[in-house]
């Protein structure tokens, strides 16, 4: 039998490592000159970056590993930290209050966009896109921006396993362009969807948008959603079984801007992108995949990323809706 008859099923474990890395050279090689796409404009700290990077990750839940290409160069995380924001306020304040403040839905409008708001009485929404995790971000507890930073910071860090620095550059020249989201704030601050320092919780959120990961970091910050909120490496329970499934479901809607049920249909897993070229796939149970290439499409999600992502994810069963008849029953 193939492998892809094998193992395009979504429960149970990954293949062997050795057909796992065959699968992975497959992703790589047939995607590696691909050039469809286009580089972020507009925000000048991410728009010079080379764009033929592209790198591709897979951590199992088990812990084991693997990479291809540049795996290991660094890029600012972006909106993929909204998901990670996301599922550390829903351990702190609980499922039900992050239904209520910020919502679980898709908006059907792009990231940046004001129209979600005034759609749904100040209610944002969805928290993959900027209103949504702006509100998310909104309720991170401190009771000075320092400490909500520090929450944040060591929240993601824990999810990839080491210590995530800034980078200054991106988070300045974000800053200095902020209008859009600080309009976002100050509109969800009217509706009464942020109490206090608008500002401020922009501040952080730009912050966490500039934190650098590479495509691993991004494979082991998955693989811990995937692992019932335990990093597979380190071991830390960052958050409860529950809460990982929440962010997950969550992701599921949500995570690849209006291109979301395109994503489940064409790949079939839960994911989180970012406009600076990478993308999280999740596949509960058995690990996640981090890729990152900065060319993208229309949507702002990586070209490269996403069909790295849909060969693995079909190829080694990491779709979540695939299935097969009963042996018995053939
Ligand atoms: N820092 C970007 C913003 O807030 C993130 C956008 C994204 O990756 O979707 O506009």
């Amino acid at each position: 039998m193939s492998h892809d008859a094998q193992h395009t099923v979504s429960t149970g474990s990954l293949p062997g490592r050795d057909l796992v890395e065959a699968v992975l050279d497959e992703a790589y090689e047939r995607f590696r000159d691909l050039d469809e796409g286009e580089v972020i404009e507009g925000v000048p700290a991410l728009a010079d970056v080379e764009p033929d990077l592209f790198g591709v990750a897979l951590v199992e839940s088990s812990g084991a590993e693997h990479t291809r290409g540049d795996a290991r160069h660094r890029f600012s995380i972006q909106s993929i930290s909204k998901a990670f924001v996301y599922a550390l306020v829903c351990q702190e304040i609980g499922h039900d209050a992050v239904l209520e403040r910020v919502g679980v839905d898709n908006t059907g409008v792009p990231f940046d966009s004001v129209l979600a708001i005034e759609h749904n009485e100040g209610h944002p929404m969805n928290p993959m896109v900027n209103a949504g995790a702006i509100a998310a971000t909104g309720l991170v507890p401190g009771d000075t921006r320092a400490e909500r930073w520090d929450f944040v910071l060591r929240g993601l860090s824990r999810f990839a396993g080491r210590d995530l620095e800034l980078d200054e550059a991106v988070y300045r020249s974000e800053s200095r362009e902020n209008q859009r989201n600080e309009g976002l704030a100050l509109l969800l601050e009217g509706h009464g969807r942020l109490s206090g320092d608008a500002l401020g919780v922009v501040d952080t959120y730009t912050r966490q948008c500039a934190l650098l990961v590479d495509a691993r970091d991004l494979a082991v910050m998955g693989a811990t959603l995937a692992s019932g909120g335990m990093n597979p490496l380190t071991g830390d329970q960052v958050v409860d079984p529950s809460i990982a499934r929440d962010t997950v479901s969550v992701l599921t809607a949500t995570g690849m801007y209006e291109r979301s049920g395109e994503w489940l249909f064409e790949v079939g897993a839960p994911a989180k992108s970012g406009i600076s070229g990478g993308i999280v796939m999740i596949s509960p149970g058995k690990g996640a995949v981090g890729a990152f290439s900065p060319r993208l499409d229309d949507a702002g999600n990586s070209v490269r990323g996403r069909k790295a992502c849909a060969h693995l994810s079909r190829s080694l069963g990491l779709d979540v809706f695939a299935s097969r008849p009963p042996s018995d029953a053939s």
